[in-house]
């Protein structure tokens, strides 16, 4: 049998030991070359593009030539306004990316010795700049759709005459959520928060090339997909797959999302959830990439986003 990937020596190019072995310096090198690779670390200036700057070392900024604007490295990206140090968020990346059954805030606030609303910040962070990758997506080959309910649990009553139809509407807590995902048969996974799994007809529609053969479960809404694509529909209440229509690919994604959700961050808020189904979709296309080019594709992802608008000053404002 074939070794399962996570344990060969090639998942395993990234450790932390080396990230603070090499030191402040080395990290600081690491984000340089990664935020100007084709300067190969060269400062640009974020506002006119000019690749001539001073240098003010000891702040570790610089001035542009051409404007005058100063900036540094992290000038423009989610880790603006930082104050952790530059091994500290390569350690981050490194917990984030190695923990590819998601990770707690609390467990990563441990780990890195930080409070535990900058290690909920940065990880969310994180996950908005993965996101970047699937953005503007169009799902082609043959493509796979599915949903599934997370959130708005009701505890019963220990009672039976107490215990309300949590069926109805008015007896739910309004935190349920499906993620509809789409995923291409050994492509990309692309997941949707909405309140119903029959939004995911809309969302294929948008979302799937005209010409992509799709497959669905036996679900009455995805009968008017017929209309669109050719479609595969699987029977489960058969106990085996027949030839090609069968949606192992996102019932593969769904339970990479499951685990994440009830191992590490027991309950989800409904605002949060297409964060935790993002990083579930990119972990899952990326499973057999390396960790050290997971890592270095994670932080040059981090590196080209823009400040997070959600984030961005987040616990001054929820204060
Ligand atoms: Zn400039």
């Amino acid at each position: 049998m074939a070794q399962h990937f996570l344990l060969s020596a090639q998942a395993r190019t990234l450790s932390l030991k080396e990230i603070y072995k090499g030191g402040e310096e080395k990290a600081y090198e690491t984000f340089r070359r990664l935020r100007w690779p084709a300067t190969n670390g060269a400062p640009v200036c974020p506002r006119c593009s000019c690749a001539e700057a001073y240098d003010i070392a000891t702040r570790r900024r610089f001035k542009c030539k051409a404007c005058g604007h100063q900036f540094s490295v992290t000038s423009g990206t989610i880790f603006a306004s930082r104050k952790m140090a530059f091994t500290d968020l390569l350690g981050a990346i490194a917990i984030f990316v190695n923990a590819v059954k998601g990770l707690s805030a609390l467990q990563l606030s441990r780990d890195l010795n930080v409070q535990y609303k900058t290690a909920f910040v940065l990880a969310h962070k994180l996950r908005e700049a993965l996101s970047a990758e699937m953005k503007g997506l169009v799902m082609d080959g043959e493509v796979e759709i599915d949903g599934a309910y997370f959130g708005g649990h009701v505890r019963p009553e220990n009672r039976k005459e107490d215990r309300k139809d949590r069926r109805l509407r008015e007896n739910q807590t309004g935190k349920r959520r499906v993620v509809v995902a789409l995923r291409e048969r050994g492509g990309r996974t692309l997941p949707f928060v909405t309140l119903q799994e029959a939004d995911g007809v809309e969302i294929a529609r948008k979302h799937v090339a005209a010409d992509a053969a799709m497959f669905a479960d036996e679900a009455s809404h995805w009968d008017e997909l017929h209309a669109f694509f050719p479609m595969g529909r699987i029977n489960h209440s058969l106990s085996y797959v027949e030839g090609n229509d069968h949606t192992n690919w996102v019932e593969s994604y769904f339970s990479r999302l499951r685990r994440m959700v009830s191992g590490q961050h027991h309950h989800v808020s409904p605002r949060y959830l297409y964060q935790y189904a993002n990083e579930a979709a990119w972990k899952e296309d990326h499973r057999r990439l390396p960790n050290g080019s997971a890592f270095t594709r994670t932080l040059v992802l981090a590196l080209a986003s823009p400040i997070s608008r959600t984030f961005k000053g987040y616990w001054q404002r929820a204060s």
